[in-house]
């Protein structure tokens, strides 16, 4: 690595990205391109001699940017967003160029010291209870995503069970998920050795929103107590993938809390909505709950990646995860002093990245009141679509709209079921292949919907103004040709 070029190199990186950005609403959003094309396009074998860089973002421009799909662009309306930020994008290239591994705390003492004090800070914005904090004898941790974080929790609460079960006991554990779950539980559950049977997927209805109550958990609950099982642990998730459904986290809670069973409150995309205090209502309960996930990388102007995991018990997941080799014995956790940790004892891999230090930048560069300001904006713009969504009488608002996503679907009078999921779907692909706009869809009760997320750090109004005209133009025009 030479310094002199690398600050010319890497400033050519970013005005490549300055103009990218600048440019990033003319590209189509979705990318138009047939499976197989980009691997057609380049080498088969990496190259034996080194080339420039110019030449290098030369290929970027020709070869790469026409196979993106372009996530930062303002009428990217699909999934969840995955925001940008200059802050967030300035913490990335610290992370990345200090490059350190703060796997243990003298591996980096500041990297663990600083990650410590980013997920006690996020825990006082979003409103969570003391005993999720470092100071109120729980903890965090800044994980790649929500479903390492997952996997860790589980095996938590397998181990704690298990200590009292005997091994042999793992055959009985049962994991409750909702149908709006997301499914990085199920999979989680299965590296963990759930046995797939006890899996218990519960149903939900348009009657709570599609949120998980109380009555259906204790329910399943009693059943698979009187047959033997043991409710292991239960997932309530505030703002799920398809619908932003609420699952009802208190009640949750005082079920998981009966029965002893592990309850992880998940709250990936909408957690950054707590930052609001009109929104910390919905993890009303979060004391009951044993660990709680949220993920900057999504809503909270954060680059990828990062989620926080935050535990109440931080013993039941080092319990679980901890390894003791002699070379990473270190005085920053062997002292008797130390209220530091070894972060590798909260997560699967022992690498880690420095994660702590971009959530810091964007911490320190927006505040509290620009994070707000951010949330607040996408709320609105997602308001107003889902007022003329629902002020058009050939469309319908499928579930009431929950933070920045709306669900809808058109629905023509008199129009048979079968057809109005056909002309869903036909109006989805026509609005993506247009370029103009991308966005996903989902199933609830048989009803195709299409999704329309707001996140976007560089949407405005006119974007969702001109999506609502672009989803009108091909309605009408599927409606012309009598689809
Ligand atoms: N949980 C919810 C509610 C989500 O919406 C998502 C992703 O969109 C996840 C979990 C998975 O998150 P990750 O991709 O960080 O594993």
């Amino acid at each position: 690595l030479n310094p002199d070029s690398f600050a010319g190199e890497s400033s050519a990186v970013v005005d490549f990205l300055a103009d990218y950005y600048r440019n990033v609403d003319k590209y189509p959003v979705m990318a138009n391109t047939q499976p197989g094309t980009i691997r057609k396009l380049l080498p088969e074998a990496a190259p034996e001699l080194g080339d420039s860089m110019d030449r290098i973002l030369d290929d970027v421009q020709r070869d790469i940017l026409p196979g993106l799909t372009h996530w930062q662009s303002p009428s990217f309306f699909a999934y969840f967003p995955a925001n940008a930020s200059t802050a967030g994008f300035a913490g990335e290239m610290l992370s990345a160029g200090l490059n350190v591994v703060p796997f243990v705390w003298t591996a980096s003492p500041v990297a663990t010291e600083l990650e410590q004090v980013v997920v006690d800070w996020m825990a006082s914005l979003l409103g969570l209870p003391e005993r999720f904090h470092f100071k109120g004898g729980g903890g965090g941790v800044l994980h790649g995503s929500t479903c390492e974080a997952v996997v860790c929790t589980l095996a938590a609460a397998r181990d704690r069970a298990l200590s009292k079960l005997g091994h042999e006991g793992i055959l009985k554990l049962v994991v409750y998920a909702s149908d709006q779950t997301h499914a990085t539980f199920q999979k989680g559950a299965s590296i963990v050795g759930i046995p797939p049977a006890n899996f218990r997927i519960l149903r939900t209805s348009a009657n709570s929103g599609y949120g998980l109550t109380a009555t259906i958990v204790q329910r399943a609950i009693e059943e698979d107590v009187a047959r033997g099982l043991v409710p292991l642990y239960l997932c309530a998730t505030v703002g799920t993938t398809g619908l932003g459904a609420i699952d009802r986290v208190r009640e949750l809670g005082h079920v998981a809390r009966r029965y002893g069973t592990w309850l992880h409150i998940d709250a990936a995309y909408a957690g950054s909505a707590a930052i609001c205090p009109e929104f910390q209502g919905h993890l009303d309960g979060a004391e009951l709950a044993d660990s709680l996930s949220m993920n900057p990388h999504k809503w909270f102007l954060t680059n990828m990646d990062c989620c926080c995991l935050w535990v109440a018990n931080p013993t039941t997941m080092t319990d679980a995860l901890s390894t003791d080799p002699e070379y990473l014995k270190n005085v920053g956790t062997t002292s008797k002093m130390a209220e530091t940790v070894d972060y590798k004892d909260w997560q699967i891999a022992l690498s880690r990245r420095f994660r702590a230090i971009k959530l810091w930048v964007v911490l320190r560069r927006y505040g509290a009141a620009g994070t707000r300001a951010h949330i607040r904006r996408h709320i609105q713009m997602a308001e107003w679509f889902e007022h003329v969504v629902a002020a058009d009488e050939r469309f319908e608002v499928v579930v009431p709209r929950n933070f920045s996503l709306v669900c809808f679907r058109l629905r023509p009078r008199f129009m048979a079921d079968k057809a109005v999921e056909a002309l869903n779907r036909d109006l989805l692909a026509a609005v993506n292949a247009s370029g103009r706009a991308f966005m996903t869809h989902f199933v609830v009760d048989d009803k195709f919907v299409i999704r329309l997320a707001v996140g976007g750090s560089m949407t405005e109004m006119r974007h969702v103004r001109a999506a609502w005209e672009l989803l009108k133009e091909k309605a009408n025009d599927l409606i012309a040709t009598g689809c």
